[in-house]
């Protein structure tokens, strides 16, 4: 199920627990459990029909749809990007880093997840990655300039949730496995390393408002970034083989990593999709004449 580890995600991806829990309100710091835990690590958990709190996770909550989220929705769903986002997100821009993200959109008067019925969640098996993890948050911290981000979990305990008097005792890593969260967090990598260096190069960086649209389209929209790819003067600007071309066409997935690729480019120099030789030379005359652009 979900409610926490989506509205802490944000606040938790570049801070240690410590700095993060000081910096909360105090209604959130009571709910979560201060103890960093790794995959060997065990919690008593369980979540199942029967118990008195069935379903009183589903709402008044906050839930950042990841690129993977939603291409599992859409497709259980049936919907374009466009159509689903119109029915079921709402954009919201990250309070550090600036960068705008899907926010599941509630029920107006109910405050309800639009999936949540009496009988439990009816998108289960294509819920999303913040559901998935729940009563676990996971914190991600890079250094500035650092290379590799720093991982650790975290229980979450809401007086509500009766699940933690289960005797059910499991290790994060089977947690993780059991709720299908780790082939999320590998498909949703690019995204998530995309916010993290964002985050972790301060709030003196700012993003523009072209660089926010294109990060939320590559957020959201894999079809409409590659309508951007293939139909622009993008293949006259950067050099992309033609296989990794043959697999854009069709691979929505593929078409994600991509266009996290180019963000890294394009926000951060990391040169992941390299520049064709005139646009080299062109951007090379902008730096010398002072107005470097990528
Ligand atoms: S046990 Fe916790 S996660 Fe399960 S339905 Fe109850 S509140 Fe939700
Ligand atoms: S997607 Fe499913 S599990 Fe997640 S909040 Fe909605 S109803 Fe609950």
């Amino acid at each position: 199920m979900s409610d926490n580890p989506s509205s802490h995600f944000e606040r938790d991806q570049a801070l240690g627990l410590d700095q993060a829990m000081r910096d909360m309100p105090r209604e959130v710091r009571n709910i979560l459990h201060p103890v960093k835990m790794g995959t060997t690590d065990r919690f008593c958990f369980r979540c199942h029909p029967e118990i008195d709190c069935f379903n009183a996770c589903c709402s008044q909550i906050e839930i950042i749809l990841t690129p993977y989220d939603i291409l599992r929705l859409r497709r259980r769903l049936n919907l374009t990007a466009e159509a689903f986002l119109f029915e079921y997100a709402t954009p919201y821009t990250l309070a550090k880093g600036q960068l705008p993200v899907p926010l599941m959109r509630m029920h107006e008067e109910t405050g309800k997840c639009p999936f949540n019925t009496p009988e439990g969640c009816s998108v289960y098996s294509d819920r999303p990655v913040a559901c998935r993890y729940y009563p676990i948050g996971l914190a991600l911290m890079r250094e500035e300039n650092a290379s590799a981000t720093d991982e650790f979990f975290y229980l979450i305990k809401e007086s509500f949730c009766h699940g933690h008097q289960e005797s059910r005792s499991w290790t994060i890593g089977e947690w993780r496995a059991d709720q299908g969260s780790d082939g999320y967090d590998a498909r949703n990598q690019g995204w998530m390393e995309l916010i993290l260096k964002r985050r972790s190069a301060g709030d003196g960086v700012s993003t523009s408002v072209q660089m926010s649209e294109f990060f939320y389209m590559a957020s959201t929209n894999p079809d409409a970034f590659r309508r951007f790819v293939f139909e622009s003067s993008f293949l006259q600007r950067y050099t992309v083989d033609q296989e990794t071309l043959t697999r854009l066409v069709e691979d929505d997935e593929a078409m994600i990593d991509f266009a996290c690729d180019w963000l890294k480019t394009v926000l951060f120099g990391d040169r992941k999709i390299p520049l064709q030789p005139q646009a080299l030379a062109e951007l090379a005359q902008r730096k010398a004449a002072g107005t470097p652009r990528t």
